[in-house]
């Protein structure tokens, strides 16, 4: 068994990674226990968020590493929140607050306006200085609502309607959300790849 270090805190994340890569030959850790704490994102694109996080990580620890960027981006407002989703109300910003913020910046904007993508790229480092980094991503396109709709899910979900299923990503058993989502589809991609380089 090779060890691959996911590089997050979240164990959440950890359980969806472990269950794409179950059967394969990775044991998955978290960065956490090897007492690896946060790094400033710095990047101004996901993907360059996400090799940033899993270069830290690995630069810490000296073991193959994964790491994942993800957000929401408007067309309306040039791809925004994108990279900022997270804080995107302020630093210490709740869901609701930036749930709130996205639909005031979206006020005016006419109903054929309003598409938007979740957004999921993760980044697998042999190395931290592995020149040749395995890079997937996920797409869900979406449109934003004009107030929230549903209860489930979290961040953003409330104001992503699917078109595809008449929906809200909040409404979605999270079985079928995992199907659809950006991070479903990134996960997969990903673990393809790894199972496949073993
Ligand atoms: P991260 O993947 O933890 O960095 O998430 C970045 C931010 O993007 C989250 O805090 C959410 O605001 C938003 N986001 C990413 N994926 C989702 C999703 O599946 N549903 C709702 N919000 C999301």
């Amino acid at each position: 068994m090779s060890t691959l270090v996911l590089a997050t805190g979240n164990r959440g994340k950890q359980r969806e990674f472990a269950e794409l890569l179950a059967g394969s030959p990775w044991t998955l850790r978290l960065q956490s226990e090897f007492e690896v704490g946060p790094v400033e994102e710095t990047g101004l694109t996901f993907v360059e968020n996400a090799l940033i996080k899993a270069r830290h990580a690995a630069l810490a620890t000296g073991l193959p590493t994964v790491a994942d960027d993800s957000g929401i981006v408007c067309d309306a407002l040039d791809g925004a929140p994108g990279i900022r989703s997270a804080r995107y109300s302020g630093p210490q910003a709740t869901d609701e607050e930036n749930l709130q913020q996205l639909l005031s910046a979206m006020a005016a904007v006419a109903e054929g306006k309003r598409s938007c993508r979740y957004v999921c790229v993760l980044v697998y480092l042999r190395h931290a200085a592995d020149p040749c980094p395995i890079i997937a991503e996920g797409i869900w396109e979406g449109r934003l609502t004009r107030a929230p709709v549903g209860k489930g899910g979290f961040g953003y979900d409330p104001i992503f309607w699917v078109p595809g299923e008449s929906c809200s990503a909040a409404q979605l058993a999270p079985v079928r959300k995992n199907v659809l989502s950006h991070r479903g589809q990134a996960l997969r991609a990903l673990a393809a790849r790894l199972n496949a380089s073993g």
